[in-house]
């Protein structure tokens, strides 16, 4: 069974490794990847000896403990990766509020403190002795979840600040097993000043020693190196009686982690209303700004939240260098600044950088004469958004390729908000489905 990959991520990449080590030769699979370099959102870039991930800081970690092994397998072992304890903040004026923020509530000024516990308290009695169900609209999740308090300090303008929306255009689909949830008595605690610990699951992670994190999906491509045909942007996929032409080639099956919303100019044969529901699925880009230091070291953190307009475009900085000694030169350390852009929109000019730097200087982490130089790099899909028309569309997407013998795979490929640990257990799963076919003969 000849099987066509498309697309060459983290997903297309662990699809062909778990099919080969499934018995499927290898002169079956044929990977096809548009940029010249696998690895898609995994990507990293060196500038100058700092190494950066081009889709914002990525970490290792799952609560799947076989994929966690296989993908440290894969990556040369344990030792190629170095363990990191993580450390996350919001930055919240020049004050330091613990992550996740219900459980730093003793780190805000008082009122603030005050305004935040109440709102939760209310929340709280009011689920609890009205037995609301949650709200489908996110805004109102967040209201319903932690309170007006939280919302408006904290969950509003963070959230307006990645989504580039209002919060009643979005839904609250995306936010279960997300958005942590602290148990009362831990918020009543810390906003006394008792600290809890709140959201624990990735509280060490891996992170590959050398290359940024694109080490894990170069070790996948060398495995595979051959079958990854590299810069072949794929136009079109037709059905050709019992096979499938992708620009000419023949397969018996084809598998997309191609993005929902550019098949319907690939696949021949879309109804307008399948190809519409694709097109109109909303997503975000995102632009990476890595900030070079002339800095020896960084205090121990790993992320932190900008929540405020005030603290520059940027909303999450990654204290990159923090991640292996080897992202930056020796007695230096680096930033990588994330900026959303919504889906569609152009890329912010020059001016970002300005602007991203003069917010890490108003929000007192950086001096501006210890930035050395800033690198970018644009992404045009980096989140997928869940509006109100989200859900009708996938589905009318998913199910009309899928009908018609295309498997959708992969964060955009199926539109989910999946990290790369999610795209392994998936396309662990769908390999051991193509296994299962290509045995029964079907
Ligand atoms: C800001 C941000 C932070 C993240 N943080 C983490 C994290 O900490 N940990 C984590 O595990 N994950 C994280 N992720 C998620 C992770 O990056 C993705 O889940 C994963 O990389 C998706 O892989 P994929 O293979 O499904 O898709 P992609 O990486 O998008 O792969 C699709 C591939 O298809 C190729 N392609 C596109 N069009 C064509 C075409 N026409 N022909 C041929 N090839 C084509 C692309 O070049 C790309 O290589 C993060 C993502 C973002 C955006």
């Amino acid at each position: 069974m000849k099987i066509a990959i498309l697309g060459a991520g983290v997903s297309g990449l662990s699809l062909a490794r778990f099919l080969v080590e499934g018995g499927v030769p290898a002169d079956d699979l044929t990977l096809y990847e548009a940029s010249p370099v696998a690895g898609g959102l995994c990507r990293s870039k060196t500038v100058d000896g700092y190494t950066y991930d081009v889709s914002g800081g990525h970490i290792l970690y799952s609560k799947d403990k076989p994929a966690l092994d296989w993908i440290l397998q894969q990556g040369g072992g344990l030792e190629r990766f170095t363990s990191v304890e993580r450390h996350t903040r919001i930055r919240y004026g020049q004050r330091w509020v613990n992550y996740p923020f219900e459980n730093g509530l003793g780190d805000l000024p008082p009122e603030a403190n005050f305004e935040c516990l109440r709102g939760y308290v209310n929340a709280w009695h009011d689920r609890a002795s009205r037995g609301t169900s949650a709200p489908k609209e996110f805004g109102a999740w967040v209201r319903w979840r932690f309170g007006a308090g939280i919302a408006e300090h904290f969950m509003d303008p963070y959230n307006e600040k990645v989504w580039k929306r209002a919060m009643h255009e979005l839904t609250s689909d995306w936010v279960a097993g997300r958005v942590p949830d602290a148990p009362v008595e831990d918020v009543l605690r810390s906003s006394v000043g008792i600290r809890t610990e709140g959201y624990t699951h990735q509280s060490v992670f891996h992170y590959p020693l050398q290359g940024g994190f694109q080490a894990i999906t170069d070790a996948l491509h060398a495995q595979l190196a051959a079958r990854v045909k590299l810069g072949r942007r794929v136009e079109c996929v037709e059905q050709s009686g019992s096979s499938w032409s992708v620009d000419g080639e023949l397969h018996d099956c084809v598998v997309s982690t191609l993005s929902l919303t550019d098949m319907p100019a690939i696949v021949r044969g879309m109804p307008d209303d399948v190809a519409r529901a694709c097109r109109e699925l909303e997503y975000n880009g995102i632009v990476c700004i890595l900030v070079a230091l002339d800095r020896p070291e960084h205090p121990p953190l790993s992320w932190i939240y900008l929540p405020h307009a005030s603290q520059g475009p940027a909303n999450r900085v990654t204290y990159m260098s923090n991640y292996s000694p080897h992202l930056a030169p020796a007695g230096k350390s680096s930033f990588l600044c994330e900026v959303t852009v919504r889906g569609g929109a152009p890329y912010p000019g020059a001016q970002l950088e300005h602007e991203v730097v003069e917010g890490l200087v108003q929000a007192g982490i950086a001096r501006r004469d210890e930035v050395l130089f800033t690198d970018r790099s644009e992404i045009r899909q980096a989140y997928v958004v869940f509006d109100h028309g989200y859900a009708a569309r996938r589905q009318a997407a998913l199910s009309w390729l899928e009908g018609h013998g295309i498997t959708q795979l992969g964060r955009f490929g199926r539109f989910e908000y999946d990290n790369s640990d999610q795209c392994v257990i998936k396309s662990r799963a769908l390999a051991q489905k193509l296994l299962q076919r290509r045995q029964s003969g079907d």
